[in-house]
């Protein structure tokens, strides 16, 4: 049997998506398991997956000290970034044949192909400009980690979106996952995202996205939330994550996708004022 790591990374790129990646990973780990020279062909996969990201992603900006706020990846780059992030790491061979095989299986519990809609590049774009200009938002709020999207060609069984803030010594990113909806008439993609940008201006107003200060707590008590003090921390990060992404939309042609019907516009204005006033101590 030939198997190159050429042809591996070549059919990760023709069709960039993480349930065919989980797949193209089980193949390849049954597969170079079985070759006599395993050992060469794992580890020159692992340097052209490198040397791809190097190449295309600006994945090491941070070497030659460019600045970005963010960084957009769309559907033809976002799987790739994602198996850069995520894929095992490379140890022995035998161990990392084992675990590639396992990221490959995982891949697969995980995701599946697109179900509902996604934002697009465009969109996001579109919305990270217009939140520059009325709050200079991507300066101040990605200031202390870059943000990257990545706008992922699946639908995660689990999750519409996620954030994750990665603060290691090689790389200190807010990245955002955004994938298709779980159902076809679901939300829009768009509020999905001013609700991961909600955590996001959490994170650094406070420091701990896990945690919303006592007094925002009492102010959201008083405002509309009166039994906010019996959630858990986890539900209040996530409450709180929506005031601030409905304050963002609030009096802004985005208005019209927030779709908190049963919030009264008093409530509104003052998540807007929440907004202003987080976003002026930054
Ligand atoms: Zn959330």
């Amino acid at each position: 049997m030939s198997i190159s790591a050429y042809t591996v990374i070549e059919s990760l790129l023709k069709k960039p998506d993480l349930e065919n990646f989980g797949k193209i990973l089980i193949d390849f780990a049954n597969n170079v398991y079985k070759v006599k020279n395993r050992s060469t062909i794992l580890k020159q996969f692992y340097e052209q997956l490198i040397s791809w990201s190097i190449n295309k992603l600006h994945f090491y900006n941070f070497l030659d000290g460019q600045k970005f706020n963010y960084l957009i990846c769309d559907e033809s780059r976002a799987a790739m970034y994602y198996l850069n992030l995520f894929i095992p790491e490379f140890t022995s061979t035998v161990k990392t044949i084992k675990e590639l095989k396992i990221y490959g299986e995982s891949l697969l519990s995980k995701f599946i192909k697109p179900v509902g809609k996604s934002i697009s590049a465009n969109s996001l774009e579109n919305i990270m400009q217009f939140l520059d200009k009325e709050y200079n938002f991507s300066s101040k709020v990605f200031s202390k980690a870059e943000a990257v999207f990545l706008i992922l060609h699946n639908t995660n069984t689990i999750y519409n979106s996620e954030c994750l803030c990665l603060n290691d010594n090689k790389f200190n990113r807010n990245l955002f996952f955004l994938y298709h909806m779980k159902k076809k008439k679901s939300i829009n993609p768009e509020a999905v995202l001013f609700h991961e940008l909600g955590h996001a201006l959490h994170a650094q107003y406070s420091g701990n996205v896990k945690n919303v200060p006592d007094n925002i707590i009492d102010i959201l008590q008083d405002l509309c939330f009166p039994k906010i003090k019996q959630s858990t921390k986890e539900e209040q990060s996530e409450l709180f994550a929506d005031v601030l992404s409905v304050g963002l939309m609030y009096q802004t042609p985005y208005e019209k996708i927030d779709h908190y019907n049963d919030i009264h516009h008093s409530d509104k204005k003052a998540f807007k004022t929440i907004v202003e006033k987080i976003i002026e101590t930054l």
